[in-house]
């Protein structure tokens, strides 16, 4: 099977490309590199079921040859590269999608889109079950992305109800592992890179917004099962395990050693109070749940980091 991939050089596409590849399909993986880096994908350089392209799929791209499955990750990620970027943010969810979908009609190709816990905004319902609608600020700063994913879903729910297309949409929740870039804000990578260099840990607000955090890999052994489902509505994927930021930092701290002390800065505006995703739907359908520990799985993240900032430049340009 030949599967595309967007948004491969990025962290969780690098992934599964390395799965796609290892399960024995070819993938043509796109990517305009504006987050994503080379790096996460060097190792697949040269194997000849692997082709790279440099393409933005907010505009129309050719792709020749056979399409088996469109899988669409292209996106800005992080809040701080997402604030920076609000028109891409919201190119790559709306024409970025509408693109994709459409390849995946002209080959009859089944879709997969990589949608996010956004699409709830600040919940007022917790945990958050896929029918809950949410509780988004249409106009924030946060906007750019929460709005882009929620049109990426109603598109895609359309190209499903029009033309047919064997759609599957993931509702990711916060996932960390190896790969992620170290300088993007979130607060795995800011957390491992602060405690790692012994600087002050950079705690917004209070720390007591919760977040759930779920390791790569079973992420996307949960995008695997969902793409060979015949479901078509959202399916959250995440870790249940909730904790506060103040707690997560002391896990940090912890597991690196450090005795970096925490610094107070100002909640982000809209930053949401609380999230843990329900997977009551993804153990039903799909007979699915995380099994890597957040100590399992940040150790491996620590191991990574710790190559990247012992190999790499002291600090972002
Ligand atoms: P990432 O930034 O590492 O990867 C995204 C990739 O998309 C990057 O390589 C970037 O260069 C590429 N990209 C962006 N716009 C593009 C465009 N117009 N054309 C081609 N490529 C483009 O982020 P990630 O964490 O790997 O996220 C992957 C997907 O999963 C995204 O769609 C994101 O919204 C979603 N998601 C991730 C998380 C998480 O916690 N990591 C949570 C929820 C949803
Ligand atoms: N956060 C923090 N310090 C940082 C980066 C993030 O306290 O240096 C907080 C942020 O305010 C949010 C949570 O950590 O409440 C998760 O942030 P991230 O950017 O990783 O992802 P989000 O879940 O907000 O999309």
């Amino acid at each position: 099977m030949r599967y595309v991939v967007s948004g491969a050089a990025g962290f969780i596409g690098s992934h599964l490309c390395d799965r796609l590849i290892a399960e024995g399909h070819s993938v043509l993986a796109l990517d305009n590199c504006i987050t994503g880096s080379m790096r996460n994908v060097c190792h697949l350089e040269g194997h000849p079921r692997f082709e790279f392209r440099e393409c933005d799929v907010t505009k129309p791209f050719e792709t020749d040859g056979a399409v088996d499955a469109v899988w669409h990750l292209a996106s800005l990620a992080s809040p701080k590269d997402y604030l920076a970027h609000p028109i891409e943010t919201l190119e790559s969810g709306a024409q970025g999608t509408q693109l994709m979908l459409d390849l995946a009609r002209r080959h009859e190709a089944p879709f997969l889109l990589a949608s996010t816990s956004e699409c709830y905004g600040d919940p007022a319902v917790h945990p958050q079950v896929e029918t809950y609608w949410g509780n988004v600020n249409p106009v924030g700063p946060r906007s750019c992305y929460d709005e882009s994913k929620r049109y990426a879903e109603a598109v895609t729910m359309a190209f499903h109800r029009v033309y047919g297309v064997n759609t599957h949409i993931a509702r990711i929740f916060n996932t960390y592992g190896p790969r992620m870039q170290l300088h993007d804000g979130r607060v795995v990578p800011a957390f491992l890179d602060q405690a790692l260099r012994g600087e002050p840990i950079t705690v917004f607000g209070s720390g007591a917004q919760t977040r759930s955090f779920c390791y790569v890999s079973d992420l996307v052994e949960g995008l695997s099962r969902l793409f060979h489902s015949t479901e078509h509505y959202p399916v959250n994927l995440g870790n249940p395990r909730e904790m506060t930021i103040l707690e997560f930092a002391e896990h940090i701290r912890v597991l690196t050693g450090s005795n970096a002390p925490l610094e107070f800065l100002p909640l982000p505006e809209d930053d949401p109070r609380q999230r843990q995703p329900d997977i009551t739907k993804a153990r039903r359908l799909l007979n699915w749940e995380p099994r890597v520990t957040l100590e399992e799985g940040l150790r491996h993240t620590v191991e990574y980091f710790r190559g990247r900032i012992e190999g790499g430049p002291s600090k972002p340009a």
